[in-house]
């Protein structure tokens, strides 16, 4: 029934429309993360008692973790206005020569997906960044000469998926890189509580971790389910969500217990039944399965390397033995075998 959007994607949904009323506003309310809020706390003290712009921070990590929810609260820290564009919306270096001659001192400018930034604009960003100068040249031919323009002390936040993505002298421009981790089943219990509260959802203790169990590690996901979830509690005719209303509705949502949907089963069975359990490429994947090829990496992967079931080696994707369980599939020896034999050069971190 979710053949056309997929209802897991942790990449936001138009069924997201209120996302911005369940944002947490501050450090406090920002559930898990704890290194990352920890470090960032420092620095944008360190930054407010030296009355200076806090320094560039790169935030990264798969889609709905919390990346733009944590660029409002650290503009908030700081008191100064937020900026939110994204690397697609700049399309030529005059657009972002705007946007930089726009901002006030020490204000934050928020780029999502700041790694499709073109190169000319990215080519404007390194003097803004590095020495908060814009170079322009005025007129054309013999005649043009350069001219540099002083811009407001700002601060870049960046969001991108992977931090690989990013071009060499970009990443080198942020003084602080973080990265975001998928959370645990508890945090993301906690996420639902909250948001449940300020929806005048009730809940209980039990379904929110049923619930957040099926999130994928995303806290994006988890508000989306709970939504859902609530749908069919009022439909059922039920008071609220208990934990016998949440395995009804995600059933009905096609999730199953680990919270994977149709498509990572999809991509399990593929590697396991039609590539032997792999190692499989990550195109060749993306073609037998139909699916792009940045869904899998960013969306897919991430989740199915967390709960163990894949191993990324040089070779390619392999199946790990908890996958075949999880899907039904026989496991002989011959092939865990050949799991451990490829498993040893696996470069996950
Ligand atoms: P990203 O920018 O990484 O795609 P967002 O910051 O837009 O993700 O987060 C998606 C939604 O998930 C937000 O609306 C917010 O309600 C929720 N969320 C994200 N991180 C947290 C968190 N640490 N605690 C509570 N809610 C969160």
């Amino acid at each position: 029934m979710f053949e056309e959007e997929r209802f897991v994607t942790s990449t936001k949904l138009d069924l997201d429309g209120e996302e911005n009323s369940l944002r947490p506003k501050s450090f406090d309310e920002y559930v898990g993360q704890q290194k990352m809020k920890n470090n960032l706390q420092v620095f944008i003290e360190a930054s407010k008692k030296r009355n200076e712009a806090l320094d560039h921070v790169l935030l990264y990590g798969p889609p709905g973790l919390g990346k733009t929810t944590m660029s409002h609260i650290i503009a908030s820290e700081l008191g100064v206005q937020l900026r939110i564009t994204s690397g697609p919306a700049i399309e030529r270096a005059a657009d972002l020569a705007a946007i930089l001659t726009n901002l006030n001192e020490n204000d934050v400018l928020f780029v999502d997906e700041i790694h499709r930034l073109n190169r000319a604009v990215e080519e404007v960003l390194y003097p803004a960044m590095e020495d908060f100068a814009l170079d322009i040249v005025i007129g054309k031919g013999p005649s043009a000469r350069s001219m540099r323009l002083s811009l407001p002390h700002f601060t870049l936040i960046g969001a991108t998926t992977r931090a690989g993505m990013l071009t060499g002298p970009l990443r080198d421009r942020f003084g602080v890189i973080c990265r975001l981790e998928l959370y645990a089943p508890n945090e993301l219990a906690s996420i639902i509580k909250r948001s449940a509260n300020i929806l005048n959802i009730k809940i209980d203790e039990k379904a929110c971790l049923n619930i957040a169990s099926r999130s994928r590690g995303t806290p994006r996901i988890a508000n989306r389910l709970l939504k859902r979830v609530s749908d069919f509690a009022i439909v059922m005719g039920e008071a609220g969500i208990t934990e016998k209303v949440a395995n009804v509705a995600l059933e009905h949502l096609e999730v199953d217990a680990l919270g994977l949907d149709y498509t990572d089963r999809k991509v399990l069975e593929t590697m396991i039944l039609k590539f032997n359990g792999g190692p499989v490429g990550l195109e060749t994947l993306a073609a037998a399965t139909n699916e792009e090829a940045v869904t899998i990496e960013d969306v897919v992967e991430p989740f199915l390397l967390q709960l163990g079931f894949i191993s990324r080696t040089p070779r390619g994707r392999i199946a790990l033995p908890a996958a075949y369980k999880h899907i039904g599939a026989p496991l002989s020896d011959s092939i865990l075998k050949q799991i451990s034999l490829f498993d040893k050069d696996s470069q996950d971190e």
